[in-house]
């Protein structure tokens, strides 16, 4: 097998963790131009060179070849040294619309039919549209990375670039929904995107402890992303391990009809006056 180029638009970044054979690994997904869902593996994203690292919604051409590791569908190792950013992120104008171009162009699943793929064809990438999210849940987790992690992130290497630290969230968020599926019982999901560690890493370096910082992260992910005016949609994914589904990300854009009646109302009373 032979690498191909693709043009990938990026959706998706995960926590760093620790890997034994690499600095550290992030799960990377985006979509192909006609919607097909991909998974970029391994990649480690810190220590690549500043002008490659990519931004969600942002274009980039890549090198792939099937990963022969990771029997997930969607999964292809890239080339890192062909890794190139092509766009600048694709705006949220017009309420998203570019964005759900690409992201929407298969429509959406729930986690049942999800399950019904991974079963048939190893499907591991999907995007879901919850009936309800009914509550994102913080539980405090490990200080520290788990022992074997430890140990990696320790090991002097000599050849290698200098370790970067890399910061254990002491806390797992997960969020509680419903999809639209009638044989859905609920899920409690983790949450794994990037953003959210970023996000609690800098409340805390803004002084917050980390009991206040835990919940501006559940502030930004719930109280905003899942707003009653909002189209919440996750980004899921499965963990090549254990085969469970995982949440990746958020697109939020606004719901369509709560538009149009935001915009009813005021023209109605424009009008009125
Ligand atoms: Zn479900």
């Amino acid at each position: 097998m032979n690498y191909e180029k693709k043009k990938v638009l990026i959706t998706a970044k995960t926590y760093p963790h620790p890997s034994a054979t690499y600095q550290e690994l992030v799960c990377t997904a985006g979509v192909l131009e006609d919607g097909t869902f991909i998974r970029l593996y391994p990649i480690d994203y810190r220590y690549m060179p500043y002008w490659k690292w990519y931004k969600k919604y942002q274009w980039i051409e890549v090198e792939v070849i099937k990963h022969d590791k990771d029997p997930r569908k969607e999964s292809y190792r890239p080339k890192i040294d062909t890794i190139k950013p092509i766009s600048s992120p694709l705006s949220t104008k017009n309420n998203w619309q570019e964005r759900k171009k690409y992201v929407l162009a298969n429509g959406t699943q729930t986690i049942e039919y999800l399950n019904e793929l991974k079963n048939q064809d190893k499907t591991s990438l999907g995007i879901i549209r919850p009936e309800k999210v009914s509550d994102f849940v913080i539980e405090p987790s490990t200080e520290e990375w788990k022992g074997s992690w430890q140990d990696v992130l320790k090991q002097n290497n000599l050849f290698g670039p200098d370790k970067k630290p890399l910061e254990k969230i002491p806390y797992k968020f997960s969020y509680v929904f419903k999809c639209d599926d009638d044989r859905c019982n609920g899920h409690k999901m983790m949450m794994e995107d990037w953003e959210v560690g970023q996000l609690y890493r800098k409340m805390k370096e803004q002084g917050n402890s980390p009991e206040e910082a835990a919940q501006k992260v559940k502030d930004r992910f719930y109280n905003d992303m899942c707003a009653s005016d909002i189209d919440t949609h996750f980004f899921v994914g499965t963990v090549l391990a254990h085969g469970t589904w995982v949440i990746l990300g958020v697109f939020w854009p606004k719901k369509e009809s709560a538009n149009y009646k935001i915009k009813k109302c005021l023209i109605g009373k424009s009008e009125e006056e």
